[in-house]
């Protein structure tokens, strides 16, 4: 069975995230795709369950306390976070997961998680971000130069990821996420372990065999 590998996934709000994610997971069927839990209220369109767990404040303290998440943090105004349970439940099923969360949460993840790959996903130009932002339609002037203003942070720390996927097409995006999936299966502990799994099912067996093989001739000469 292919080992199950975490990869995390952040990038401004507007860059395509929730976009490129969508084709992704239509064209591939053995991705999970982690559901947060979030104090946001939901936009228009967006599902309970589906596209974020949407909790009040309380619950959400409720889940910290609990331990309940892998990464949680605050993110203008709104706290969102990622229950460990399902995560863990589909690595072992030797499923890829994908999480989209913000440059917080990811530190987080990398410190208890090492082997995650972690993307970023740029935008082509900041112009482009914003005119994305805006078209989307889905939040305020003000909170939209928040949004940017974030961008600029959370880009300066691009360069710790493991790569940077520039959304310029979801087409050419989308390939490039697949790329770096199937490049990290490649890894050499991964396939190693493969390659001596796969040995050791073909191997002769030790001593128990040998013994089975005696009993098996003491019976053919009586
Ligand atoms: P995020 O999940 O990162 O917040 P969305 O996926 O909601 O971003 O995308 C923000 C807006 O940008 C949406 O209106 C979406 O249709 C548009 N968009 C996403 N990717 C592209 C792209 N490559 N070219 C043009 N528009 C895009
Ligand atoms: P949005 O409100 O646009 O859906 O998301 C805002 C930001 O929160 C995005 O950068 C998204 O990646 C991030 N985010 C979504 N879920 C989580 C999560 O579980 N944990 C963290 N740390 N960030 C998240």
């Amino acid at each position: 069975m292919k080992q199950g590998r975490l990869f995390v996934i952040s990038g401004p709000s507007g860059v395509g995230k929730s976009t490129i994610l969508k084709e992704l997971l239509a064209r591939q069927e053995d991705i999970y795709f982690s559901v947060s839990a979030t104090t946001r209220p939901p936009r228009p369109g967006e599902v309970d369950h589906v596209h974020y767990h949407f909790n009040s404040l309380d619950e959400f303290r409720r889940l910290i306390k609990s331990e309940a998440l892998l990464e949680w943090a605050e993110y203008v105004g709104n706290y969102y976070g990622t229950p460990a349970k399902y995560v863990d439940e589909a690595l072992e099923q030797g499923k890829n997961v994908i999480l989209d969360i913000e440059v917080q949460g990811a530190k987080q993840v990398a410190a208890k998680r090492p082997s995650a790959v972690r993307i970023f996903i740029a935008p082509p130009s900041w112009p482009e971000l914003e005119r994305r932002l805006t078209e989307r339609g889905t939040d305020a002037a003000e909170k939209i130069q928040k949004r940017l203003g974030k961008a600029r942070e959370e880009f300066e720390n691009a360069k710790e990821y493991d790569y940077i996927v520039v959304n310029d097409t979801v087409e050419h995006a989308v390939l490039e996420l697949e790329a770096i999936m199937v490049a990290e299966h490649c890894r050499p502990q991964e396939r190693i372990a493969m390659i001596e799994r796969a040995g050791a099912a073909d191997a002769p067996k030790g001593p128990e065999s040998a013994a089975e093989k005696d009993a098996d001739e003491a019976r053919e000469t009586t």
